[in-house]
């Protein structure tokens, strides 16, 4: 349900690695985030992670959901690109040309440092692409889950219409009738 296309997926699934709502976290220890990346082939075999390499991750995630929730919202939390641009230096992304002859953004480190760099890249293309501000987090402060808006007009600000937008909308029929 909302997924993103190819790659972007990758982005939206690392931002819902954490459920804000139950407050239920995949990315536990450095070995869960270890075994997240791996599976996405995101690290190498064999790669390992520390206590700090997990801090910069969840680091990472919140400052890529603050854009989404931009994506929805309209406003950025300035705290946020500085977030990028550190994991971006860290990994030493550069640009790349491959033998298909197209032109890509790639790490120059391995390890975490690298797996970051490389959901960076993903999300640069998207930007390119036009699709990144289609992946948005939802509008509800009680969920904030990271989804695809494929509608036409780009207009969804909740994840689930049936959740966030009903629960959204009854709050602000309260607030509207409070003061009545
Ligand atoms: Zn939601």
């Amino acid at each position: 349900m909302s997924t993103a296309p190819e790659e972007l997926e990758l982005v939206r699934a690392f931002l819902n690695t954490t459920d804000i709502g139950s407050g239920s976290d995949e990315l536990v220890s450095p070995a869960a985030l270890v075994g997240w990346l791996s599976e996405r082939s995101l690290l190498e075999s064999g790669a390992s992670a520390g206590d700090q390499d997990l801090e910069r991750s969840r680091e990472l995630r919140e400052a890529l959901r603050a854009f989404c929730l931009a994506n929805s919202s309209g406003e950025l939390d300035p705290e946020a690109p500085p977030v990028l641009d550190a994991a971006a230096e860290r990994a030493g992304l550069r640009l790349r040309f491959g033998a298909d002859g197209e032109a890509k953004m790639a790490p120059s480190v391995e390890g975490v440092d690298g797996a970051h760099g490389r959901l960076l890249a993903i999300v640069a293309e998207s930007m390119r692409a036009g699709t990144w501000e289609r992946l948005k987090a939802c509008r509800s402060d009680d969920c904030r889950c990271a989804f695809y808006d494929a509608s036409k007009n780009h207009s969804r600000a909740w994840c689930s219409m049936a959740v966030c937008g009903n629960r959204a909308k009854a709050r602000s029929f309260r607030e509207r009738h409070a003061g009545a």
